[in-house]
């Protein structure tokens, strides 16, 4: 993408504490914001409100400060592209769905809660991604269309209430590669319909599903750079069709290596003790905490 200013953003989930691992990712972030001269947004995603707790929002801004972040824009200090809070941003989701239906990208779905649980939130690790999802909803002809005249079952999310929940799901152009030079990486492929299937775009419940808000915000905000952990790769090959149907300009990707734990493990909310507030707590110092992270320029 060639903008004139860089934007780069910290996207955290207010669902826990952060910990190093999330700590090194953002620094990657700043580094990568201040190696090219430009800005760096804080966004807080807290759309799921089952999971996030107003304590984690706070105690976010806190770590990070504490960490040696700075932001130009974001929750707490503003900026001209103010909500930076995901739940107060409804209406630009809500837009988008309405594209997204209107140009037949999407078909409404009525499988398992399951899947439709876990859309909010990112799929971080392999096991909580999106499983390649089997057709059973997926409109069989091209030819079809969602409007209350064909099926009054089925009418949009937007003019609500729906006789019976559905999510709304995007339907991938199966065989295709979606490819992508990720800045840390390198080259990167993925096809529709075998490395990931139709995703959730909305759920039943009325959430906007990670994948839509996420893309909806970056372009909103100018992103040029989407700075995050490397479990995320699949989904910016998702993320890249939805810029396309809503007809976005898509950013570069830059994807850093995962922090694990002596096991392999990746670092996750039960990691207590490498919490930022536990560290600090134990008198650790940030600059001795990131002695050796190095990002590529
Ligand atoms: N809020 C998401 C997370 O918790 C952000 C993912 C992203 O950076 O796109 O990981």
């Amino acid at each position: 993408m060639n903008r004139a200013q860089y934007r780069g953003r910290l996207a955290p989930s207010p669902t826990g504490y952060l910990h190093l691992g999330h700590a090194r990712t953002f620094w990657a972030a700043q580094e990568r914001a201040r190696m090219h001269g430009g800005e760096l947004i804080l966004r807080n995603e807290d759309l799921d409100a089952t999971r996030f707790k107003m304590e984690f929002a706070g105690a976010m801004i806190e770590d990070l400060r504490w960490f040696g972040f700075e932001w130009s824009e974001g929750p707490d200090v503003g900026g001209k592209f103010a909500p930076y809070n995901q739940s107060e941003r409804m209406d630009f989701y809500r837009a988008a769905l309405e594209k997204l239906r209107a140009g037949n990208f999407i078909y409404p779905c009525t499988c398992s809660r399951k899947d439709i649980q876990a859309a909010t939130r990112a799929p971080h690790a392999n096991d909580d991604d999106e499983p390649i999802y089997p057709g059973t909803c997926r409109p069989k002809s091209d030819e079809w269309r969602v409007t209350s005249d064909t099926n009054p079952a089925v009418t949009s999310p937007v003019a609500r209430p729906l006789s019976r929940p559905a999510n709304w799901r995007f339907r991938v152009p199966d065989g295709e590669t979606i490819s992508f030079a990720d800045g840390n990486c390198g080259a990167q492929k993925f096809v529709a319909g075998k490395d990931f299937g139709d995703f959730v775009v909305w759920r039943g419940d009325d959430v906007p599903a990670y994948q839509l808000a996420c893309v909806v915000d970056d372009a909103a905000m100018q992103v040029t750079e989407v700075v995050r952990g490397s479990d995320l790769l699949v989904s910016a090959a998702r993320q890249i069709l939805l810029y396309r149907a809503l007809n976005l300009l898509v950013p570069d990707f830059y994807h850093c290596e995962l922090m694990r734990d002596d096991k392999g493990m990746r670092l996750a909310k039960r990691h207590d003790s490498l919490s930022l507030r536990q560290l600090r707590e134990h008198g650790e110092s940030p600059e001795n905490l990131r002695r050796g992270w190095v990002t590529k320029d």
